[in-house]
């Protein structure tokens, strides 16, 4: 048990999570009295007799003690992650990308089938197509709105159904207990990348999911300073996934886990300002003329609205737009004519950012777009002032591409 035991294990009421997210992972009796959970380094951990060496020998440690099995701060926030999620236990990796590869990794081997969503991160479907075809395994790509039409794709060797809700990209929505519930009737597992929605906005562990995935580089650490990732599983898949990570040798450095402990104390409040900030500049954004599409599950007549209204309980602030087709000299004006908004990759930071993206490629069921797709980041800044930097851009834009063409 870490943090407060008082709150953490009063057994008539479980802590909300905003309690969780303050008084989780951190043990001042044990650490002088201070508030935050120190960094350990290290690497040798002493014992102090052969007796004592040989009990610490388990099936999570399983040298006995060492670095590479974590130090208190590594249990604080994998204790801290598992409960927030609901699952049983947790492990962290050093980058969100690792945790997605590694959880499959942990179920299939050669001669296995993985099924993974469409509208899968990029980086996980080069992965399924390159390094899990080389070791034998094979991959195939389902639409994201095929529910329990899964069932038709459904191999006796599938191992590993994946999901990710919404997707990246695209934010397509999935029908995650009808696709959990065929998956786990041919005995394969639910592994879910979970970063959009965060603990605080989904629970897969209640919809049938047996492991649940965060990139902690976004929305966790919080603040664009570190790379993280961490999986939670439930009591059934954790040993796969422990000795899985165990045998490839993952580890996390402290300092990773002591920014992504800090991230965790303000998660519930930042989230709070990105779904609603998020969900402003999207209303705002389809009523532009210079836009042609919003992809937003929280926005009312997405096409995933409904399934996003049944199982989640808020919105962050990562969305994308497709823009209405202009020449890329028009498009270079919308993003140099941005003033709060940077140009880069990840998202889940404090700052706003928009990032262009390239035609989503497909394998299931052609995505039909004509313009430009931007994701958008919707920061901590005033929400109106994002309003008016997005609009005087897009309005930039739309000066540029009328003068092109008179
Ligand atoms: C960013 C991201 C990842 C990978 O996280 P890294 O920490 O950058 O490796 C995985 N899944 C989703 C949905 C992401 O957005």
């Amino acid at each position: 048990m870490t943090g407060d035991a008082r709150i953490l294990s009063h057994p008539s009421h479980p802590p909300m999570p905003d309690t969780l997210l303050t008084h989780g992972g951190r043990q001042p009796a044990a650490h002088h009295g201070l508030v935050n959970m120190p960094i350990y380094r290290g690497s040798t951990i002493l014992a102090d007799s052969l007796e004592q060496w040989e009990s610490r020998k388990t099936p999570d440690n399983p040298y006995a003690s060492y670095g590479r099995f974590g130090t208190p701060i590594t249990h604080a926030f994998e204790d801290m992650l598992a409960s927030l999620e609901g699952g049983y236990r947790a492990r962290v990796y050093p980058s969100g990308l690792a945790a997605c590869t590694h959880a499959v990794l942990a179920f299939a081997g050669a001669g296995d089938h993985v099924l993974l969503p469409d509208c899968v991160y990029g980086p996980m479907r080069a992965f399924a197509k390159g390094t899990l075809a080389r070791l034998g395994i094979t991959a195939d790509f389902y639409d994201p709105a095929i529910g329990a039409g899964i069932r038709d794709l459904l191999q006796p060797a599938t191992r590993v159904v994946y999901l990710e809700a919404p997707g990246s990209g695209t934010f397509e929505m999935q029908d995650i207990p009808a696709i959990a519930r065929e998956a786990r009737r041919c005995g394969a597992f639910v592994v879910m990348d979970n970063t959009w929605a965060t603990p605080i906005y989904l629970r897969p562990f209640d919809l049938g999911v047996d492991v649940s995935i965060h990139a902690a580089t976004k929305y966790i650490v919080g603040h664009s300073d570190a790379i993280l990732g961490v999986a939670t599983a439930s009591r059934q898949a954790w040993p796969r996934l422990r000795d899985a990570a165990a045998a490839w040798g993952q580890t996390v450095g402290p300092d990773e886990l002591f920014l992504a402990l800090r991230g965790l104390r303000t998660l519930h409040v930042r989230l709070k300002r990105h779904w609603e900030s998020g969900l402003a500049l999207a209303e705002m954004l389809s009523r532009h003329p210079m836009v042609r599409r919003v992809m937003h599950p929280a926005l009312p007549g997405d096409p995933g609205h409904a399934l996003w209204r049944r199982d989640f309980t808020g919105a962050s602030g990562l969305f994308a737009v497709e823009l209405q087709p202009v020449a890329q000299q028009s498009l270079s004006v919308f993003f140099s004519a941005l003033q709060l908004f940077g140009i880069g990759l990840s998202w889940g930071g404090f700052e706003s950012l928009v990032l262009p993206m390239d035609p989503p490629q497909r394998d299931a069921k052609p995505f039909a777009c004509t313009g430009p797709l931007v994701r958008i980041h919707a920061g901590l800044e005033s929400c109106d002032d994002l309003r008016a930097d997005l609009c005087q851009a897009l309005d930039a834009m739309q000066r540029h591409a009328r003068a092109g063409i008179a």
